[in-house]
C-alpha cells in the first residue's frame, strides 16, 4: 500500500516541471489527484501518461489568479472526491530580468497576481474545507528568492517573499485545526522556468548563464524537479505530522551560505 492510498491531493501548476513530477510520485503512492493548470491539454497528457482515469484523477483548467476559477477547482475536487488531504499550491511564473527602474509595471503586476494572489486564493478556498475536516496539509511553493534578494528579480523575489509571509500567517491560523502549512524554497531547478530565466538574464549566452547559476550553488549543479517533489511528498504526508510553518530550502546549500 502506498503512503497516499485514498488521499486526495490538489496540485496547481501540474503541467509544469515540479508539479508534474510531484503528481507522478503521488500517483505511484496511490493518491487521487486534482491536477490544475492553465494548460488543460498538458494536464490531460499527464493523466494519460500516468495511466490514471476518471475514478482517480481530475484535469482542471484554471488561472490561479482568477478567484472564481480557484473556487471552482476546489468545489469540483470536493464534489468529486469528498475531501482534500493535501494541497500543493505550486503554480508560478518568473517574470523578466531587469533592474527596478526598467522593470515594467505590468510585468510586476502580472507576477504578483499569479504568484501571490494565486497562492492566496488557493489558501482562501482550501483552508475552510480542511478546517471542517479537522486535517490537511498545504505546501506552498515559494523559492530561495523568497529568502534573499536577487538583483534583476524585483517582481519574482517580492512575490516569493509574500508566499513565505502567507505561509507563516496561515500556518498559525489553522494549527489548532490540525491543518499544516509549510513552504518549499527551491534554488535553481532544472525546469522550463530556469531555461527561460537563463535566456532572460543573458540572451546572447543562455548556456553561460546556466554555468554561472550552477557555480553559485555549493553543490555545483542545478537540482532536479524530482528532488523538490521528494520534499513536497514528505510535507504532504503524515510523516510530517508535527511539521508546520516551516520553510524547506531545496537548493544544494545555496541560501544558507
Ligand atoms: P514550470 O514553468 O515548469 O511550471 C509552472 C506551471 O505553472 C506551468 O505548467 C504553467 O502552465 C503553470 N501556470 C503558470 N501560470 C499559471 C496560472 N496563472 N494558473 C495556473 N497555472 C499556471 O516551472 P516550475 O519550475 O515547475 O515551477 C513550479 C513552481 O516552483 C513555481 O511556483 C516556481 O516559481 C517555483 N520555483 C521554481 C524554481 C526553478 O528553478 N525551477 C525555483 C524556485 C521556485
Amino acid at each position: 500500500m502506498g503512503k497516499f492510498e485514498d488521499k486526495v491531493v490538489i496540485i496547481t501548476g501540474a503541467a509544469g516541471g515540479i508539479g508534474k513530477v510531484t503528481a507522478k510520485k503521488l500517483a505511484e503512492q496511490g493518491a487521487k489527484l486534482a491536477l490544475v493548470d492553465l494548460k488543460l491539454e498538458a494536464v490531460q497528457e499527464v493523466i494519460s501518461e500516468m495511466r490514471l482515469n476518471d475514478s482517480n484523477a481530475l484535469a482542471l483548467q484554471a488561472n490561479v489568479a482568477n478567484e472564481d476559477e480557484v473556487k471552482a477547482y476546489v468545489d469540483t475536487t470536493v464534489n468529486k472526491f469528498g475531501k482534500i488531504d493535501g494541497f500543493f499550491n505550486n503554480a508560478g511564473i518568473e517574470g523578466i530580468t531587469a533592474n527596478v527602474e526598467d522593470y515594467p509595471t505590468e510585468t510586476f503586476e502580472l507576477v504578483l497576481n499569479i504568484n501571490v494572489k494565486g497562492v492566496f486564493f488557493g489558501l482562501k478556498y482550501v483552508v475552510p474545507v480542511m478546517k471542517k475536516q479537522g486535517y490537511g496539509s498545504i505546501v506552498n511553493t515559494a523559492s530561495g528568492a523568497g529568502l534573499i534578494g536577487s538583483p534583476g528579480f524585483v517582481g519574482y523575489n517580492s512575490s516569493k517573499h509574500a508566499v513565505i509571509g502567507m505561509t507563516k500567517v496561515v500556518a498559525l491560523e489553522v494549527a489548532p485545526h490540525n491543518v499544516r502549512v509549510n513552504a518549499l524554497a527551491p534554488g535553481v531547478i532544472n525546469t522550463r522556468m530556469m531555461r527561460q530565466i537563463e535566456k532572460n538574464t543573458v540572451p546572447e549566452d543562455a548556456e553561460g548563464a546556466k554555468q554561472a547559476f550552477s557555480a553559485a550553488v555549493p553543490m555545483g549543479r542545478y537540482g532536479e524537479a524530482e528532488e523538490v517533489a521528494n520534499v513536497a511528498l514528505f510535507l504532504l504526508s503524515d510523516d510530517a505530522s508535527y511539521v508546520t510553518q516551516s520553510i524547506y530550502t531545496v537548493d544544494g546549500g545555496q541560501m544558507s551560505q
